[in-house]
């Protein structure tokens, strides 16, 4: 049967390669080359951007990335059974797929990245998260990309894009959104995916934003942020008491009621409380 890309359908790939899938290394391939594409597009323009693409398998997403006319892909793949397959597409697309064998926690990616960059990844869930709050988090902002476009299983999906009294609203919501815009523009169902995994998933496009939303002090937004959702029943007068005796007082000023809680407060209220706590 013919792909899109005229390269082997991942089906006969995974075969000849003997690729069975490994539980432990989050191993849930897209075999459908016109699924992976269209999670490429929702990345954007990809012509003028390098890729970074953390665990490519076999290359599905990868050869969507690439048939979209990705610049460059670099992919982090940990598992070395990988490596052959991954090999064959980079043959195909010569000067465009650079792959490192490397947990990619441990790879200082802009050592093989020109700006400007996008992230497109179906992430492994044991790391997932990890790699989300990493990228959020560098030293500086504006950080080294430019997007990413992530999926995740569907309850982490929602707790990115969450607001305020929702189930899913926590730290999560708040880190991301703080300095970033993010939607979920893609469902999938398990049966997307092989093996099937037991939860449904959903991809998460995040654009990073020249400044932060609101005006803050980091290190008080992560803690105010942490000790709030931390207990997130209690009223915040009570579950942020230990941040000084001016506490209830600062609250006020911030237009939150002390009797609140964490899940009821929105992220330019804490950023205000964070400034407002710096003051001291
Ligand atoms: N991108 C492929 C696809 O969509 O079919 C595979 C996605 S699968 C959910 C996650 C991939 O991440 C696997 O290939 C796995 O081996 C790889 N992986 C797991 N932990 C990793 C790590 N720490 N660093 C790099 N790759 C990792």
């Amino acid at each position: 049967m013919a792909t899109i890309d005229g390269l082997p359908p991942l089906r006969e790939v995974i075969k000849a390669h003997d690729l069975v899938a490994k539980k432990q290394l989050g191993q849930n391939f897209l075999l459908d080359l016109n699924l992976t594409a269209k999670i490429a597009r929702q990345a954007g323009d990809l012509s003028t951007c390098d890729v970074l693409e953390v665990g490519p398998g076999p290359g599905g997403l990868t050869r969507g990335l690439l048939v979209e006319g990705a610049r460059r892909v670099l992919a982090i793949e940990k598992d070395p059974r990988c490596m052959a397959p991954l090999a064959e597409i980079a043959a195909a697309y010569p000067g465009r797929l650079q792959v490192i064998n490397a947990d990619a926690l441990e790879v200082d990616v802009m050592a093989h990245l020109t700006p400007p960059v996008r992230v497109v990844a179906n992430l492994p869930y044991n790391v997932g998260t990890e790699l989300l709050i990493r990228w959020l988090t560098p030293q500086v902002w504006p950080p080294f990309w430019q997007s990413l476009t992530l999926m995740f299983q569907k309850e982490v999906a929602e707790r990115i894009v969450a607001k305020p009294r929702g189930d899913h609203y926590g730290r999560l919501a708040l880190l991301a959104q703080w300095r970033c815009d993010a939607k979920i523009v893609m469902h999938l169902p398990p049966e997307a995916f092989t093996p099937a995994p037991k939860v449904h998933s959903a991809v998460v496009h995040l654009t990073r934003l020249a400044e932060p939303r609101f005006p803050a002090d980091e290190t008080l937004l992560q803690r105010l942020t942490a000790m709030g959702f931390n207990q997130r029943r209690k009223m915040l007068r009570s579950s942020l008491k230990a941040m000084g005796p001016k506490i209830e007082a600062q609250l006020v000023e911030a237009g939150i009621e002390p009797t609140a809680r964490a899940e009821e407060i929105s992220l330019e209220k804490f950023c205000a409380l964070s400034r407002i706590v710096a003051r001291g």
